[in-house]
């Protein structure tokens, strides 16, 4: 069994036809060509949308290994799996982040990127940056994620860490060579929406000093209990990404950029002068399940097909790498879980779909005392 995960893997021949090269296409057509790969769902912050200020995390021997991840990856690879996004939980919290990244790297997807909270990209090892450490293993992009440019908020929002631990970690990213960075604003009504245009001018100012970065405002989403009243979503803290853009254009007109990805949720943004670049992913106000081309991989080796799966829907792979399985059994369990993709997930904003623990789900209800947060399913 550890010989077998120890084993340098060979890339998937697809050439021959069987199920460890068969597309992963749904019952509706939808080829996925895209993953989410959490690695940790630890995190050294503990913001009031996504988690509990106590929360408690399972032992990080239930994360898969680097070998059990790159086992996974090449395994996807080979059923059409092109763009891989590691995240978590914070990813940077994983000690072997950089060596995980590397074996990601050399499976050949044609896109790596990684979602992180920024704090610890600028810390050194041996005089060398994080940042600089995932560049020289082949990350190609970072999306960092800021809700406040105002330190007291950002605080108040986040629990832990400081807007300055992001700021020096965007620097150390752009110093590393990372380019268009994205930065993740999650608005909540009441709570963050006056600062859109302090983003959007960001995302302006950014583009004008030639560190682009481009801020995506996603709608606030009823994903896992985070004990803080004032933050947990409601629908009436929606903040509809029309509203966002409407704003923004009343301001400093924009025009839909003009290199949409097909599949990409976030939909794109440029100013009409040409300095800078914003996207909305309006996750609660417009399906964009029609086009979906995604699949996650939680950090305990769950696969999951959607974000706002039912517990049918989470097909478990650690069990079976511990105990030996082979390759075409962990292709089947991802056939598996693209099967089970429904048409559309119910996300309605009076009666959305709630998570509760790993492996219990309820429909329109309320949310339980041990929520399935973001940072376990990976967002
Ligand atoms: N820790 C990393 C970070 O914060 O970027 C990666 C994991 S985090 C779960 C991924 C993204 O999900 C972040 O941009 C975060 O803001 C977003 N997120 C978390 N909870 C959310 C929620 N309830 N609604 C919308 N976005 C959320
Ligand atoms: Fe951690 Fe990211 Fe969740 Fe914030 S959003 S608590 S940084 S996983």
């Amino acid at each position: 069994m550890t010989d077998q995960l120890n084993t340098p893997r060979l890339p998937i021949d697809t050439t021959k036809n069987s199920i460890l090269t068969e597309p992963l296409v749904d019952s509706f057509g939808r080829k996925h060509t895209d993953m989410r790969f959490s690695i940790t769902e630890r995190c050294n912050f503990r913001c009031t949308y996504c988690m509990r200020e106590d929360q408690r995390f399972n032992p990080s021997s239930l994360d898969l290994t680097p070998d059990e991840i790159l086992r996974i990856a090449s395994i996807a690879h080979g059923l059409g799996i092109r763009a891989v996004r590691i995240t978590g939980g914070e990813p940077l919290m994983r000690k072997d982040v950089v060596s995980i990244v590397k074996k990601l790297k050399n499976v050949g997807f044609d896109e790596l990127t990684m979602t992180t909270n920024a704090s610890l990209l600028s810390h050194t090892s041996r005089g060398v940056t994080m940042a600089q450490n995932l560049k020289d293993a082949g990350l190609d992009r970072l999306n960092v994620s800021c809700d406040s440019l105002n330190p007291e908020r950002f605080k108040k929002i986040r629990r832990r860490g400081t807007l300055q631990g992001v700021t020096n970690g965007l620097q150390a990213a752009y110093e590393a060579g990372f380019e268009e960075i994205k930065m993740n604003v999650v608005v909540i009504r009441g709570i963050n929406d006056d600062e859109i245009l302090d983003f959007a001018q960001f995302a302006r100012m950014s583009s004008i000093l030639g560190r682009e970065c481009i801020v995506r405002f996603i709608e606030h989403m009823p994903l896992g209990e985070t004990g803080d009243e004032q933050t947990s979503w409601t629908p009436d803290k929606v903040v509809p990404a029309e509203e966002i853009v409407n704003l923004i254009d009343s301001k400093w007109p924009i025009k839909i950029a003009n290199h949409q990805g097909d599949h990409a949720p976030a939909s794109r943004w440029s100013f009409d002068d040409g300095f800078g670049e914003i996207g909305v992913i309006p996750t609660m106000t417009n399906r964009f399940c029609g086009d979906c081309n995604r699949l996650r991989v939680t950090s305990d080796g769950t696969v999951v097909s959607c974000l706002f799966s039912p517990k049918e829907a989470r097909f478990r792979l650690r069990d079976k790498l511990r105990t030996g399985c082979t390759d075409e059994e962990i292709a089947q369990v991802f056939h598996g879980a693209v099967t089970s993709k429904k048409a559309a997930q119910n996300r309605n904003l009076d009666e959305p779909t709630i998570l509760e623990s790993p492996g219990a789900y309820i429909e329109g209800g309320s949310r339980g005392a041990q929520g399935t947060t973001m940072s376990q399913i990976g967002g």
